[in-house]
């Protein structure tokens, strides 16, 4: 049938035999992409109405301090909430896009040192005076792929390792990589992950603590946009954490998307 989706499977009947299972899955495609489609106007249909509205809250608020103190409060919850909401359609956007492969950006080689650079940078402010943030990165490092996708990825796990370390601590930043992979990674010595949800971190919405991950700011989307940058760029996800203890988020790199270019090699022009 012309415009299809088949899915294929085989299996190993006897020593000689194979079964293929052939399955039509068509229709889950088309709802899957209904799904998409609608997160996505959804989403963009919701900016417009929630610029209004934060534009008139900032009206609001330079007239203030001539208000009663409830309305003070008031102001200031509804303009801690429209910020929440527009980070969250902000990344429902943002993964909309990652889902449709078609708007992707060309993928170029980049240097590792610059990424870290504006990962700092956006860290500083939300940091607290008992966390140490460490980044280490050999001189030359580069990695092929989105600038703006993989600075969304590595981002998050920086702002999750400082949200989820509420009682401070090291959080260490790292690029490792040699001839056959290339590995970035998060460590942080905060609440740590019971690991019955580790396998249920990516979904999105998906919070170990609901109560607590409201308060921290979180949109619940953040570990679904790395996993699918993540898969932009041929790299895995891996999780380690011990409740109490920290955790480690470490994306593994294949061999071609991962280079060393050092001073030496630029002065011979390799
Ligand atoms: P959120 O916006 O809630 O942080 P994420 O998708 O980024 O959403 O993370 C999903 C959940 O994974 C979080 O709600 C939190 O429970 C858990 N989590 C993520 N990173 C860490 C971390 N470094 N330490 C402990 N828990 C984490």
């Amino acid at each position: 049938k012309e415009g299809a989706f088949l899915e294929i499977q085989t299996t190993l009947y006897d020593q000689n035999d194979h079964l293929i299972f052939i399955r039509d899955v068509t229709r889950l495609q088309l709802l899957e992409q209904m799904r998409k489609d609608f997160v996505a106007n959804a989403s963009h249909e919701l900016k417009t109405p929630l610029t209004v509205i934060k534009g008139y809250l900032e009206t609001l608020g330079m007239f203030k301090d001539n208000l009663p103190q409830s309305m003070q409060r008031g102001i200031d919850n509804m303009a801690d909430q429209s910020e929440r909401m527009e980070n969250l359609i902000e990344d429902l956007l943002l993964l909309s896009r990652l889902e449709s492969n078609d708007k992707r950006e060309n993928d170029t080689w980049l240097q590792v040192s610059d990424i870290f650079t504006a990962i700092e940078k956006m860290a500083q402010p939300i940091l607290h005076p008992d966390h140490t943030l460490s980044f280490s990165v050999e001189e030359g490092a580069q990695v092929h792929g989105s600038y703006n996708e993989l600075y969304s990825a590595f981002s998050n796990l920086v702002v999750n390792a400082i949200k989820y370390s509420p009682n401070g601590g090291e959080i260490n930043v790292r690029w490792e990589s040699d001839d056959v992979s290339g590995c970035f990674a998060v460590q942080d010595e905060g609440l740590g992950i019971d690991p019955r949800y580790i396998p249920r971190l990516t979904e999105r919405f998906f919070r170990v603590d609901k109560g607590r991950s409201s308060k921290t700011g979180g949109t619940g989307l953040g570990l679904a946009i790395v996993k699918h940058v993540l898969l932009h760029h041929s790299a895995k996800l891996q999780i380690r954490s011990q409740p109490n203890y920290g955790s480690t988020f470490s994306c593994h790199f294949p061999a071609n998307r991962v280079k060393n270019i050092t001073s030496l090699d630029n002065a011979s022009g390799k």
